[in-house]
This record gives C-alpha cells, sequence and structure tokens, in this order.
C-alpha cells in the first residue's frame, strides 16, 4: 500500500509498505479514503516535536470502510463507513472512566514523552515514538486498536469532507468553545487563523457568542474566515496591536480567549529533544497576549500545541487578573456523537476550512503548501481513490 513518510525536517515521501494486520482482537483494519494534515503534523514536518523517525508513517485525521475486524470487536463490522479518533482510547481506564480519552492511561507505552513532556498522553496515530509508535493515517489502511471505542459509524448520506474532522479539527474546535464555557452574549477572541481557529469561530457563532474575534498575520486566512463566518471581527498583528483594537472592540476585554496556534510558531524554541530532558519553548508571547487581553475573571482555553517547559509565563498578571486557564489534547470520542448529530442537522458545516482537495500521492505538495501558507492554502485533503 501507499503511505505518507516523514523522511526529515521538511521532507516527506509516498512510499510502498505491506498492509497492516489484526494483531490484537480487538482491533479493526480500515480502508482509507479520505485523510487530512493537521497543524499538529506541522510539528513533526518542521522537526520541532520529538520522537518521529525517518520512515515513520503520519497521519491521524481520517476515514474510511472497515476490512477487517478481530475477534473481540462489536461496534463495528466490515463494509461499514467509519471515522476514527486521532487519539487512541482503551474505554477502560481511569482516564477513560472519566471521559478524558485524550490521557488514556494504558495506550502510550513510552516513557520518553515523560521525560521529555513531564506528562503522558494517550497513543496516537501518526504521532512519532514518544506517542507509542502507531502507524497514521495518511496510507491506504490502516489498523486500529480498540475500534469499538476509537471508531464512528457514520451515515452513508454525507459526503467524506462533512465528516473527516470529527476525527480531530471540528472536535477540536468544539472542545476549545466547551473548556471556555462559551455561551449565549459572550465575546471571544480567537489566536490563530489556521482551520482550529476558524472552525472554533464556528463553534462561537453556533453557542451563540455575541462578538468573536480572530488573530492572523495571514490575511488570506482572514479574509477566508471573514468570508466563511458572517460578523467575524478579523486583526492583523502584522497591521495592528492586538491589544488595541481588542480593547477597542471589547473594552474590558474579551470573557474567552482561544489559544489555537501551538508552540512552533513562538518566538524562539529551544530544542531539548537531544539531550533527553524536559523541552522548553523560550517565550510565552502567543499565552502571555490571552492573559493581558482577556477580562478580568475570564478564560483561557488552550488547544495549541505546547510541549514541555514554556519560559516567561506570567503567572503574576494571570493570578492577579483572576483568570482560568484549561488546556488539553481533544478527547475526541466525548463530543463526537454529539457533533455528528449537529453536522447532520446543518448547524454545523466543516468543510468551511477545505481550500485543498488532492491525491494522496500529492502529499510532499500539500505539506509544503500548507506549512509555508502558499497558494491561498488553510486545509488539504488527501484522497486515496481505493
Ligand atoms: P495552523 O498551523 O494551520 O494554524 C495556526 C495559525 O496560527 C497559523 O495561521 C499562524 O499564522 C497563526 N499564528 C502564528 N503566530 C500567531 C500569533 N502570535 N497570534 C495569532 N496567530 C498566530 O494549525 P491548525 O491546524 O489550525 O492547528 C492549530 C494548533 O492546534 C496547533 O498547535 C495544533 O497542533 C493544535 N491542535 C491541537 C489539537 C488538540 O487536541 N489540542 C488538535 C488539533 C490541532
Ligand atoms: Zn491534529
Amino acid at each position: 500500500m501507499r503511505a505518507v513518510c516523514w523522511e526529515a525536517p521538511r521532507k516527506i515521501a509516498v512510499e510502498q509498505r505491506p498492509r497492516p494486520l489484526i494483531t490484537d482482537p480487538t482491533d479493526a483494519v480500515l480502508r482509507i479514503t479520505s485523510t487530512a494534515i493537521c497543524g499538529s503534523d506541522l510539528h513533526l514536518y518542521l522537526g520541532s516535536a520529538p520522537g518521529v523517525q525517518k520512515g515513520d508513517i503520519l497521519g491521524h485525521e481520517f476515514m474510511g470502510i472497515v476490512e477487517a475486524v478481530g475477534p473481540e470487536v462489536r461496534n463495528v463490522r466490515p463494509g461499514d463507513r467509519v471515522v476514527a479518533s486521532f487519539d487512541i482510547a482503551c474505554g477502560k481506564c481511569r482516564s477513560c472512566g472519566h471521559g478524558a480519552f485524550s490521557g488514556c492511561d494504558s495506550t502510550n507505552p513510552s516513557k520518553d514523552q515523560e521525560m521529555m513532556y513531564g506528562a503522558r498522553t494517550a497513543g496516537l496515530f501518526g504521532y512519532a515514538h514518544v506517542t507509542g509508535g502507531y502507524e497514521g493515517g495518511q496510507a491506504d489502511y490502516v489498523r486500529v486498536p480498540f475500534a469499538d471505542v476509537n471508531l464512528l459509524h457514520v451515515p452513508s448520506d454525507l459526503p467524506d469532507n462533512k465528516l473527516l474532522f470529527l476525527s480531530d479539527i471540528m472536535s477540536t474546535a468544539w472542545f476549545s468553545t466547551d473548556l471556555g464555557q462559551v455561551g449565549p452574549g459572550m465575546n471571544v477572541a480567537i489566536w490563530g487563523a489556521g482551520p482550529v481557529g476558524l472552525l472554533a469561530a464556528h463553534c462561537c457563532q453556533v453557542r451563540g457568542a455575541d462578538k468573536v474575534l480572530l488573530i492572523d498575520n495571514h490575511q488570506y486566512r482572514l479574509d477566508h474566515a471573514a468570508a466563511k463566518v458572517p460578523g467575524l471581527h478579523t486583526i492583523n498583528f502584522d497591521k495592528e496591536k492586538v491589544k488595541e483594537v481588542i480593547e477597542r472592540i471589547l473594552p474590558g476585554g474579551p470573557d474567552v480567549c482561544i489559544e489555537a496556534v501551538g508552540f512552533h510558531y513562538c518566538k524562539s524554541m529551544i530544542h531539548a529533544a537531544m539531550v533527553k530532558t524536559l523541552m522548553e519553548t523560550d517565550t510565552a508571547d502567543i499565552l502571555n497576549e490571552c492573559i493581558y487581553c482577556c477580562r478580568k475573571g475570564g478564560a483561557i482555553a488552550c488547544v495549541g500545541v505546547y510541549v514541555g517547559l514554556v519560559n516567561g509565563f506570567n503567572i503574576g498578571a494571570f493570578m492577579e487578573k483572576g483568570l482560568t486557564m484549561k488546556a488539553g489534547q481533544t478527547p475526541v470520542q466525548k463530543y463526537w456523537h454529539q457533533l455528528l448529530d449537529m453536522i447532520k442537522s446543518g448547524k454545523l458545516d466543516p468543510t468551511i476550512v477545505i481550500t485543498h482537495e488532492m491525491p494522496l500521492e500529492d502529499a510532499p505538495h500539500a505539506y509544503k503548501i500548507f506549512n509555508d501558507k502558499t497558494d491561498g492554502c488553510i486545509k488539504v485533503v488527501l484522497k486515496t481513490g481505493v
């Protein structure tokens, strides 16, 4: 089968690999129909996140048709159309029992993540050896452990592009608004007009927010967002001072600030992966901007990915303003049923982020334009055509 593999920083190749097999009785094997490139893949692409090795199969956002199941799988059958969650949960441990599927205690056997991040997540598809070394879904086929927990059966009358992002960014955008408890009449500022930030803006409107502001420095992304989310205010931080504009539109600051950017955009990084110690990011510029802009007593929801220590985090201002901050990898399985219903009813439209659709073979080009923010790229969907 074909698989999109990491070769070296900024180097991706489509290689021939053996088809995955059922190895545990709770596994399923999927024939993938659509898969996407996520902002989290860029941390690997750039070589910023640790633990990725030459030849690793990438991809954690995918859907397809069940090809085979192990003898203990009950909820899905060969031929079913399904979406996979990016985090691999067992469904039985203490964390899964609390709905914290992204922190599943038993699917990530690697000790390295604890060493470099100071904490361990669930196993993740296609996300390096620190998260379990699972093969990813940017391929023709993939093995899905604990299929009953990590696959969502989806209806046949909706196209892939409406359903695919339940596996990650649609769920993550909703999660960010849930972390911030965004509700009717509230005002929200969102950092990052990538796919996650744009869908978060969409979710804020669906939850009845009043004013929603979106911050980035790529004007084409802000323009696209403004066209897709009517009433959205956009701020280009290369042209305007973020705090000044926010103060003008929302005196006293937004109720909720959403961080949908992540550590590799921070001003400088210390790459500690090689020395096997906690990784450090040298500035907390984006999180601090959230702290400075948020109204007193407000909330920060951080879904942008951070790795290890972040220097210069202004805990003093955070404390004096009485803010709350919640963060996390998305527990996809907690949200996807309700989100599927909202997609079915037309309330949510995840397709607003898609700017490119390409065959799987074009993955190297797709990674390049998504990372470089060229060719008007916001979100690429790769089609296997199998
Ligand atoms: P993306 O890289 O396309 O989007 C990030 C955007 O932030 C870019 O448009 C960039 O120009 C903008 N940006 C950079 N610096 C900024 C600043 N100082 N202020 C405002 N905007 C700035 O990626 P994406 O797919 O939208 O993902 C966003 C983040 O969410 C990434 O860190 C990704 O890893 C993370 N993510 C987290 C989860 C989760 O479960 N928590 C899931 C998916 C993605
Ligand atoms: Zn992702």
